[in-house]
């Protein structure tokens, strides 16, 4: 079986119509990049940056955040590196953030409403980011979306980031490709509006599927109706792939359904475009791709 894997490296990831999608791999830190080659897959379509704030016991700098950016771009050589801004709230708890404790934290103050809130938190991750975009093939994301609202402001802070970096000076690239994760219904409703906003869409079906189905995931006790082939988020992951192709920009999956191999040849017949897995699950699906028809 691992044999046969290893036959799959440095194959395209194509039907046998030739049919081609990208194939990235999901990574939580930086020692995960030499998984991410070794398994041949095309890119990092999810880099979870809040590993770097989870590791430390106050906030990481801007220095120190260049560097892990900047040497992942550049191992991964020209590769592309789609970068999720910060995560945090829910599950994932900081000291130093000093967060209140709240009843609801999975429907809380999370991800990108921190990040909103506190610019200056978001300011210094962002201005890490744009400076790497220099060493490397960077793309940025950002998560928990609910609004177009939430995009005007994005943009408003990227512009403002941009214009310091010019005023100092310092060397970014302007054209570095953002978009959004698409993991709440609103922002499955809102993708023909979204759309219009960014460059690219990623769908986190973890939260998608909690917030879809009203399920905890992280309540073991309610896994047996946590159905994953729910056709609810089956027919939004069908919207969301149709309202980016009308405006021209790319779909693609980072939740962990991505790597359910009983469910690519669906993809595919949907029009996904990307699919971010796990390292070691790059070959078992570029495997069945190249199956199929
Ligand atoms: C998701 O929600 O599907 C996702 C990829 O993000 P995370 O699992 O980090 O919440
Ligand atoms: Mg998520």
């Amino acid at each position: 079986q691992r044999a046969m894997l290893k036959e799959l490296k440095g194959k395209t990831t194509e039907t046998k119509s030739g049919h081609k999608i990208h194939l990235y791999a999901n990574i939580g830190s930086t020692g995960d990049v030499a998984s991410v080659l070794a398994n041949d897959a095309e890119g990092i379509g999810l880099f979870r940056s809040e590993f770097i704030y989870l590791e430390k016991d106050n906030y990481p700098t801007e220095e120190e955040q260049f560097q892990i950016y900047k040497a992942v771009a550049q191992n991964m050589a020209g590769k592309k590196v789609i970068i999720r801004t910060l995560d945090i709230g829910a599950d994932k708890q900081i000291d130093y953030f000093d967060m209140a404790h709240e009843e609801n934290p999975a429907m809380g103050y999370r991800a990108i409403r921190i990040c909103l809130d506190r610019p200056e938190v978001f300011k210094t991750q962002l201005r890490a980011l744009f400076r790497a975009s220099m060493f490397g093939n960077i793309s940025i994301m950002y998560p928990m979306i609910i609004s177009v609202t939430e995009v005007k402001q994005i943009k408003a802070i990227v512009a403002e980031v941009k214009k310091e970096l010019t005023e100092q000076g310092i060397p970014f690239k302007d054209d570095v490709e953002q978009g959004v994760m698409i993991e709440t219904p609103a922002a499955v409703m809102i993708s023909d509006l979204l759309a219009k906003e960014v460059d690219f869409f990623s769908i986190g079906t973890n939260d998608l599927t909690q917030y879809t189905l009203a399920i905890d995931r992280q309540n073991a006790k309610l896994d047996n109706i946590y159905d994953s082939h729910h056709e609810a988020v089956l027919r939004m992951i069908q919207m969301v792939i149709d309202n980016a192709h009308k405006e021209g920009i790319w779909a693609g999956i980072c939740g962990e359904l991505g790597a359910d191999t009983t469910l690519t040849e669906r993809f595919i017949q949907m029009g996904i475009d990307e699919l971010s897995v796990s390292p070691t699950f790059v070959l078992p699906v570029r495997k069945i791709v190249r199956e199929l028809d």
